[in-house]
């Protein structure tokens, strides 16, 4: 028996969405792509009974090669809120750019076959913004929506860290019931990514003492030399939890002249939250003693973006629920953990449960060979409809302290 609420979804409609809004470049940095991508979404949105809202990033330094901070500007990103006052309310998120910068030469949407759309964005995540829109236009269309309000949050900079929006982020998982995350399913066939590891980025600064290399070295206090001893000691505090990796070196100069400044740049991956604190202290402990051995000054940047993401009980029961709804529709949902990243890891770290790839079915995700399924468009926003569902008739309200 096929639930009434899903004679609401049409695929063509979504499928003209998809191509509309993918044929808008919006590399994370292209920002008249995101206003125009925003505004397009604003307009589609609009149909849901809420407020639009275009936020403005906030604001986030990068660290240049000669160790001095920058701006990096960002998109905004779109906020709505329907029902805000309902008791029971979950968090919808999406991401509007992309990994392909307007030079790039994926700019193209092709048919690879007769149901497989290739194009910058169809899976990640354009296509997944429609399994939201969709979902929930057949959700409000049942009558049977008033017990459940929700908030929506499509940002702008997700493919970079969400560093303009991870405050946003948490503000908007605050108190809510649940959160879907509509990155793309982690494998062709719909499996979802379960459990995540975290990432975080560093950026730091080496400052010594410059000298002539033959008449006073004694007199330097190399830079460089203090950062490739950084680089061996954390490259030794690996463990079977974390990975480190530096990445890049930059400093130095002449060969005659000691150098007096290195900018050494590196990511970990933290497979649980102790990791990730422990290697916190470890490495300011490591760079006061880099200072007091090499006597040079450490300066640090950057730190944790995405907390890693367990899954606990509440998570466990929200991926459950899914798996329930798919099996209501005919859809076998299983899960697997991940490396990767997104969006999911924030709320995660906020204490509420998440599914974070609901999205659609597709893959080669960040490269020219991005592709969708387009049949997971419907088959998709039918799974989230469904779900939304449940949760307004109180499914795991229980473990709503
Ligand atoms: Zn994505």
């Amino acid at each position: 028996m096929k639930p009434e609420i899903l004679s609401q979804i049409d695929a063509a409609a979504m499928l003209d969405d998809v191509q509309n809004w993918c044929a808008i470049n919006t590399g994370t940095g292209n920002l008249d792509g995101l206003g125009a991508q925003a505004s397009a979404l604003a307009d589609a949105f609009r149909v849901l009974p809420g407020e639009v809202e275009l936020v403005d990033p906030s604001p986030v330094t990068g660290m240049a090669a000669d160790g001095s901070e920058f701006q990096i500007a960002n998109g905004q990103h779109l906020v709505m809120r329907v029902r805000p006052t309902a008791n029971r309310r979950v968090l919808f998120t999406g991401h509007m750019d992309t990994v392909f910068p307007q030079d790039h030469p994926f700019q193209q949407q092709t048919w690879l076959e007769d149901d497989v759309l290739g194009g910058p964005g169809v899976a990640d995540m354009k296509g997944g913004i429609a399994v939201i829109l969709h979902a929930l236009k057949a959700f409000e269309a049942s009558g049977r929506s008033s017990t459940l309000g929700y908030d929506i949050l499509i940002n702008s900079d997700e493919e970079t860290g969400s560093l303009a929006s991870s405050d946003l982020i948490a503000e908007l998982a605050r108190g809510k019931l649940a959160a879907l995350t509509y990155e793309p399913a982690a494998l062709p066939d719909g499996t979802l990514a379960h459990a995540r590891g975290g990432t975080g980025n560093y950026s730091i600064t080496l400052s010594g003492k410059s000298a002539h290399a033959g008449r006073n070295p004694e007199d330097g206090r190399s830079a460089l030399v203090a950062a490739a001893d950084l680089i061996l000691r954390l490259k030794a505090m690996e463990r079977e939890d974390i990975t480190i990796n530096p990445a890049k070196l930059e400093g130095g100069g002449p060969n005659n002249v000691v150098p007096d400044h290195a900018v050494l740049r590196f990511n970990i991956r933290p497979k649980s939250t102790e990791a990730m604190e422990r290697f916190d202290s470890a490495l300011n402990n490591l760079l006061s003693q880099i200072e007091s051995e090499h006597e040079v000054r450490a300066h640090r940047h950057g730190g944790v973006t995405r907390p890693p993401k367990p899954v606990d009980a509440k998570a466990q029961a929200l991926f459950d629920l899914v798996k329930e709804c798919g099996a209501e529709l005919g859809q076998r949902i299983g899960w697997k953990s991940t490396g990767g990243v997104c969006d999911g890891n924030n709320i995660a770290a906020c204490g509420v449960p998440v599914v974070d790839t609901m999205g659609v079915r597709g893959g080669s995700i960040h490269s020219a060979d991005e592709f969708l399924i387009v049949p997971s468009l419907e088959e998709r926003a039918a799974l989230s409809a469904l779900v939304i569902s449940r949760l307004a008739d109180g499914a795991l309200a229980g473990d709503l302290n």
